[in-house]
């Protein structure tokens, strides 16, 4: 496949003004160079339209239950004395939400955390082209310590206390399938009997948890937004901050996360869920709380972008298909377009371990996105159905609709 005058970006390296032509072959990216002007019938000439890597999404919860979250997407809200809807509805409501993501160019995505292990089965029906979607990573089930949230995450959590009970949690995960591993370090700030502000969970049950994962050659994410949580986890070697929104408090963790090439996942979008969009859905205490989080989740931002911390696009939102939402505000909260980009691509493939993909060179593996305009002069064009032109996923053709 020859995609011809293309305009790249990736926002790690300056392609320039020039048009170029870009060679996939058996799903790899094999050539990239000048626009020539020879043509051949079979190749794609997509007349100055911006070729940018698949983007992805390091933190999504793919939750079939969850449509009350995502206005706009799947079946309307359930009234009373309407037929009772089949649990297995929701088997196509994930099926849809994959279709979504993909078709708006996220070709990869880390589940951070689903119901009863949907997304391994998600991700099985993707890998055996039962239905279309993005490549799948998911954790299986969170592990917490006994807490609060366990009582509403039932089916999301997976509760432990003491070092081998969280060895044994760990393995659990590994058994059911998860492509690595997530723990909560904090409280989380949508559970209005949970705390955020303190570690969680001892030192000794977080190094467990990481050493286990890490000796079976799998990542380990972390939840973290107080500082105590986040600054332990990043001290016993976690390889993601989940939020993380406090580390603006202090630096000097974020000088540590950049020269262990330890990635910070931001997640903006889901502060201006509790603190804006879903005001009625939360209780009060949590609404306010939101909102003071939201400044310190921009502040922590710009001070991991200075200590040269490596960002990446974690949407934790919804609809499906609007992770690229969370790029915008990247760039409203002083990041460039080229930095965003750069999260949106090569940061949340750093996120995930994943070194084949996220920047436009020879070798990488073959997701792209098509897409009218240029990103780098309005990175909005990514969050804009009508300009995605066209998905490519492992060399393959996904037509957007
Ligand atoms: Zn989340």
């Amino acid at each position: 496949m020859v995609l011809r005058n293309a305009r790249l970006a990736d926002g790690t390296t300056d392609f320039g003004p020039e048009l170029q032509n870009l060679v996939v072959t058996d799903g790899l990216i094999t050539s990239i160079g000048p626009a020539d002007g020879a043509t051949s019938p079979d190749d794609i000439d997509v007349a100055g339209a911006t070729v940018v890597p698949g983007l992805i999404d390091a933190h999504m919860h793919v939750l079939s239950s969850e449509i009350t979250r995502n206005p706009g997407f799947g079946p309307p809200p359930q009234l009373k004395g309407d037929e009772p809807r089949a649990r297995e509805l929701g088997y196509f409501v994930l099926a849809a939400m994959a279709r979504a993501v993909l078709a708006a160019g996220i070709t990869t995505v880390r589940d951070v955390g689903c119901d009863d292990y949907e997304a391994i089965a998600l991700r099985q029906a993707v890998n055996l082209g039962v239905v279309p979607g993005p490549q799948i990573l998911s954790c299986g089930r969170i592990i917490s310590a006994t807490s609060p949230g366990g009582m509403l995450f039932t089916a999301m959590y997976r509760q432990a206390d003491g070092s081998d009970e969280m060895r044994k949690a760990v393995r659990e995960q590994l058994r059911a399938g998860a492509d690595f591993i997530k723990f909560m370090a904090t409280g989380a700030r949508s559970v209005q009997l949970e705390d955020p502000e303190p570690a969680q969970m001892t030192r000794a049950e977080m190094r467990a948890i990481i050493e286990e994962a890490h000796r079976m050659g799998f990542r380990v994410a972390a939840h973290a937004e107080g500082l105590d949580g986040a600054r332990i986890a990043i001290e016993e070697g976690v390889d993601t901050i989940e939020h993380g929104l406090s580390l603006h408090r202090k630096p000097a963790l974020l000088d540590t996360m950049a020269q262990r090439g330890t990635v910070l996942v931001p997640t903006l979008t889901t502060f201006h869920d509790l603190a804006e969009r879903f005001t009625d859905k939360f209780t009060p205490a949590l609404v306010d709380q939101a909102k003071r989080q939201l400044d310190e989740a921009y502040a922590t931002v710009r001070a991991a972008r200075d200590a040269g911390v490596t960002i990446a696009l974690g949407h934790d939102s919804g609809p499906p298909g609007d992770a690229a939402i969370e790029l915008v505000r990247m760039v409203e909260g002083g990041l460039s377009t080229a930095e965003a980009l750069a999260a949106g691509t090569r940061g949340s493939a750093a996120a995930l371990g994943l070194a084949d993909r996220g920047t436009l060179a020879v070798g990488q593996r073959a997701d792209l996105l098509i897409v009218d305009g240029d990103p780098l002069a309005d990175i909005r064009v990514l969050n804009t159905p009508t300009a995605i032109r066209q998905v490519i996923k492992n060399g393959g053709m996904w037509c957007a609709d």
